[in-house]
């Protein structure tokens, strides 16, 4: 797909038209503010855009992609640039579009359970202004930093609490607005007739053309995201699991209950609770995993009972010989295990500056091998392994996280690195499982897998919504 070059000539005249649009005090192309926005902490090499620019309004991101379209200029869009996989860098420069300052939470309706937000509104302020305005609702929220985006975390298919019980946050939207890369405006679901956000249904549903593209087909301005009843008790009870061959059996017994919450499970690593960085090797004592299940209910009594079915599952499993062993964790911990985002220690970006995970949805069935699989290519290329599980929707699929805390600064690590993540991801997809927000080095392995026709079809889809090639090059690069 031919893409004008940015011409030098334009950059001034491309300057100025941006803060025509949208003002000077939101356009930059000062080097040290390029550079803040041109990498994340992944292995994906860094690019710096040439404008870094902050729009207001749906209008100035229609104008800002009509002077993108005319002048061939790439766009990137982002809010936290958190994913851990360099979904946002500007692999091609232009313009990096920060969508921070569109920030409003457009529309609250208690009565169907949802709330519309604008592209820059992040998961820590909806939170709060659920908890503020709404606190018998709340939203599936993935335990990433607060000042991450609402609507980033459901174009890449975010998992949070309520993915157990409810699927990856991007089956709980009931419709989005989209500024085309033409400078159109469509709107899917219920929305597309003007008069509500309510659903996703019964129209032919577009809103797959936005979700899993990662910016590559448009910019979403709003959504309109589902909320759920929240539970008034919750709390967790915690195992010990000896044996990577229990994984399925212990996932499918108790994600088959229907009586948790969440199921999040670890390597030993993810839990070790001394430093870090690097990680530390298991001692032939410890268990190799440990469970949280977190469990929850409208009164003191249900969520008795609920552990009570946990426990007697975890009997069950122990009588058919399957080591698993329930531990106690001081206030302190369970207090942390309950909270919404939870923090995860092990993504310590202070130590070494780097942090990839590649996620991959797997069947249940295999997840025992997608865990080996993890421990031998790390420790092949010199890495520890550090695993995280979690259960989805009833246990209909696994996303099992490989997470590399990496010292940036070493070259030769992080070349290291790509080599285990490329090889990561062939041993997924062998597997039959899905990666889950690949980084556009990955997304190459997944392209080279898919369906033929699956792919002509992303093709047409990429040239008719983006003629130009403007949006977002490095994702899904299908030409
Ligand atoms: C410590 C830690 C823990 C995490 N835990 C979780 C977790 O539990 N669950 C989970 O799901 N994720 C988790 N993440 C991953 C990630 O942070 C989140 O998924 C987050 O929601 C990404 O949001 P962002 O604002 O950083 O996205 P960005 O990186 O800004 O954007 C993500 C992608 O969407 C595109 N994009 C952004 N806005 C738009 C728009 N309006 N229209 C079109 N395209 C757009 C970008 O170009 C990019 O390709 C974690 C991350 C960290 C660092």
């Amino acid at each position: 797909m031919p893409r004008k070059t940015l011409k030098k000539q334009n950059h001034q005249g491309i300057l100025e038209s941006l803060e025509r649009i949208v003002g000077k005090n939101f356009v930059s192309h000062r080097l040290e503010e390029r550079y803040y926005y041109s990498g994340d902490p992944s292995t994906e090499e860094p690019h710096n855009p040439g404008f870094v620019v902050l729009p207001r309004s749906v209008r100035e991101i229609q104008e800002i992609l009509l002077l993108a379209n005319r002048e061939g200029v790439p766009v990137t869009p982002r809010v936290g640039g958190m994913t851990l996989s360099g979904l946002a860098i500007p692999c091609e420069g232009g313009i990096v579009l920060d969508l921070k300052r569109m920030d409003k939470i457009v529309e609250l309706n208690k009565n169907s359970m949802y709330v519309v937000v604008e592209c820059g509104v992040t998961v820590g302020q909806l939170k709060t202004y659920l908890e503020e305005n709404c606190p018998e609702l709340w939203f599936s929220m993935p335990h990433a930093p607060p000042s991450v985006g609402v609507i980033p975390n459901v174009l890449i298919n975010g998992l949070g609490q309520l993915s157990l019980s409810y699927g990856a946050n991007s089956d709980m939207i009931n419709g989005l607005e989209v500024v085309l890369p033409t400078g159109g405006i469509l709107r899917t679901g219920s929305c597309a007739l003007g008069k509500s956000w309510l659903t996703k249904y019964c129209l032919p549903d577009f809103t797959g053309l936005f979700l899993g593209w990662f910016g590559a087909t448009g910019i979403i301005t709003k959504a309109s995201v589902q909320l759920w009843p929240k539970p008034n008790f919750r709390d967790a009870l915690f195992y010990k699991i000896y044996s990577i061959e229990a994984l399925p059996e212990v996932f499918l017994k108790m994600s088959r209950s229907e009586v948790c919450e969440d199921i999040c499970m670890f390597s030993w690593t993810g839990t070790s609770g001394r430093e870090r960085f690097p990680l530390a090797e298991k001692p032939v004592d410890v268990p190799e995993i440990t469970m949280d299940i977190v469990l929850n209910g409208k009164s003191l009594e249900e969520v008795k009972h609920k552990k009570g079915v946990v426990r007697s599952i975890a009997e069950k499993l122990l009588r058919k010989g399957i080591q698993i062993e329930e531990y106690l964790r001081s206030p302190q911990a369970k207090k942390e295990v309950l909270m919404v985002p939870r923090i995860f220690p092990f993504m310590d970006l202070l130590q070494g500056g780097g942090a990839e995970y590649l996620g991959c949805y797997i069947s249940p069935s295999l997840v025992a091998a997608a865990y080996r699989r993890g421990v031998e290519i790390a420790r092949r290329h010199g890495f520890q392994y550090l695993h995280f599980l979690r259960s989805m929707r009833t246990g209909h699929a696994i996303c099992i996280l490989y997470v590399f805390p990496f010292d940036k600064r070493d070259h030769d690590q992080v070349r290291k690195l790509v080599n285990v993540l490329k090889e990561l991801s062939e041993e997924c997809i062998n597997l039959g499982g899905v990666l889950w927000k690949p980084s556009p080095t990955l997304q190459k392995f997944v392209l080279k897998n898919a369906d033929s026709e699956y792919l002509k079809l992303m093709k047409k889809i990429k040239k008719l919504l983006d003629p130009q090639g403007i949006m977002a090059p490095g994702e899904w690069a299908l030409y």
